[in-house]
């Protein structure tokens, strides 16, 4: 049975690299018809909050990487990690060192001058023939692990092929503080026993805890589990992830006017592949992930790419959902979403060239708003040589049925009686009904604003142009 997790520590928000984790591992158990589990790292009581909590439920519900089991917090299974440390301390498997951190200072001073690697020496360490130091009274001992001094500790990464530590180089880790609060690498080790994880699969950051929490497994008489380290993510200049590319939430993507599915193609190609494909949906990747076509290279931020994803995926998207998610933007912009077309159809015309929802709401606003045409712009289009020509047009449009076709005739028409070119009437249409001189194809935008309007507001601007 293949069961992962993702054990975010609620510091922050859920960012580019925690979303990119949770969906490989969300990915792999989906693939594996497993299980995934949602684990909240809530031990560091001074940095956890609610809030960072919250965000990243936040974001793993928009991404929608729904979790099977959890969220298991870590701080409501303290009592967990105590009976193991009692469990782990009566096997001899761990021991109580009553080392001040003064004396630990002092150790690695010393180690430092003499040229060596500090590491706590094992003094308190129980050895058969050693005796230990008479404990000083009024401390509060730390528990450590009795870490094999022999040997190697090593694993076939998924990622990252075979690593392997000595283990003379790993120190013996303190697994309980003096206040008898367990430590990081050690709730780690009980959760993934207890929630038998098959695969961890997280960032790189943890290569160094890996072979501390193995030996520990190990000493538990654990499974130890399948490892995947993946690498970290680069800005979009190559330098460490900065918070102008993607060391921000996910959901300011969402802010933003990002489409889930977008953002989820996009996570999915930062250091994984399918061949060439770039564009695919969810139930593809959960058809084509596994581990083996993950790059041991760090994968790049691209701001244009995930752009450019994002208008693939909005030209998909169905009109009244667009229109749904455009509206607060809209709302935003100072339109008045009672006085103007529907929406969705607004939505339908004006998609095409939106690489974000924001973008979307802004080339819809100008049906939404009644925009002022600036005196530079109806002078530079509202020439006196197009008056006749705008006068008639308009005619035209107050005797029409109004649909695209038969406003692009009345168009035809009038150019063909004045001898004009299109751009010549068009502009000055834009620039009276929308205030703009751009605007999607000027018949359907027409059409959209409708007829009365239009006309109203064509016959508005004649008057002033020639007063
Ligand atoms: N809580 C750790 C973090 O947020 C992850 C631990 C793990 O995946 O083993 O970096």
């Amino acid at each position: 049975m293949i069961r992962t997790r993702f054990a975010p520590s609620p510091t922050g928000f859920l960012h580019i690299g925690g979303a990119r984790t949770a969906l490989f591992s969300w990915a792999f158990a989906r693939h594996h018809g497993g299980q995934f589990i949602l684990r909240i790292e809530d031990t560091d009581i001074a940095r956890s909050t609610p809030e960072a909590v919250q965000a990243i439920l936040d974001g793993m519900a928009w991404l929608e990487l729904n979790h099977d089991e959890g969220p298991f917090y870590q701080t409501q299974r303290l009592y967990r990690y105590k009976e193991v440390i009692e469990q782990m301390l009566a096997n001899g498997q761990a021991y109580l060192c009553y080392c001040s951190p003064e004396e630990l200072d002092e150790m690695r001073e010393a180690q430092r001058v003499r040229g060596e690697k500090p590491r706590y020496d094992g003094r308190w360490r129980p050895e058969s023939g050693k005796t230990l130091p008479v404990p000083p009274s009024g401390v509060q001992p730390v528990v450590r692990f009795k870490n094999p001094t022999e040997g190697t500790v090593a694993w076939k990464d998924m990622v990252k092929g075979v690593i392997e530590f000595a283990n003379a180089e790993l120190d013996d880790l303190i697994i309980a503080r003096g206040d008898g609060t367990p430590t990081y690498n050690f709730c780690v080790v009980v959760d993934d026993w207890d929630m038998q994880i098959s695969h961890v699969i997280r960032g790189d950051d943890h290569v160094n805890n890996t072979p501390r929490q193995i030996n520990i497994l190990k000493a538990l008489g654990a499974t130890v589990p399948q490892y995947a380290h993946l690498s970290m993510i680069l800005g979009d200049d190559g330098t460490k992830l900065s918070k102008r590319h993607g060391a921000v939430s996910v959901m300011q993507y969402f802010e933003e006017g990002y489409l889930p599915e977008a953002v989820i193609n996009y996570l999915a190609r930062l250091g994984w592949s399918h061949g060439d494909a770039e564009l695919f949906s969810r139930e593809q990747f959960v058809n084509w992930f596994d581990l083996d076509h993950i790059t041991s290279s760090a994968g790049q931020f691209n701001t244009e790419k995930l752009r450019w994803l994002n208008q693939q995926y909005i030209k998909a998207a169905d009109d009244a959902r667009l229109a749904g998610l455009t509206r607060h933007f809209l709302v935003r912009n100072g339109a008045n979403l009672d006085d103007g077309p529907d929406l969705a159809a607004v939505c339908a015309l004006v998609k095409e060239r939106a690489a974000t929802i924001e973008e979307l709401a802004d080339a819809a606003t100008l049906f939404y708003r009644t925009l002022h045409p600036t005196a530079e712009l109806l002078a530079q289009h509202v020439t006196p040589e197009v008056l006749p020509a705008l006068t008639e047009l308009v005619d035209r449009f107050k005797a029409l049925t109004w649909e695209r076709s038969a406003i692009s005739a009345a168009f035809k028409e009038t150019l063909a009686a004045h001898g004009l070119k299109m751009p010549k009437l068009a502009m000055p249409v834009r620039v009276l009904v929308t205030g703009e001189p751009q605007t999607p194809a000027i018949d359907a935008t027409l059409e959209l604003i409708g007829q009365d309007k239009v006309v109203a507001r064509l016959q508005a601007g004649l008057q002033a142009a020639q007063a």
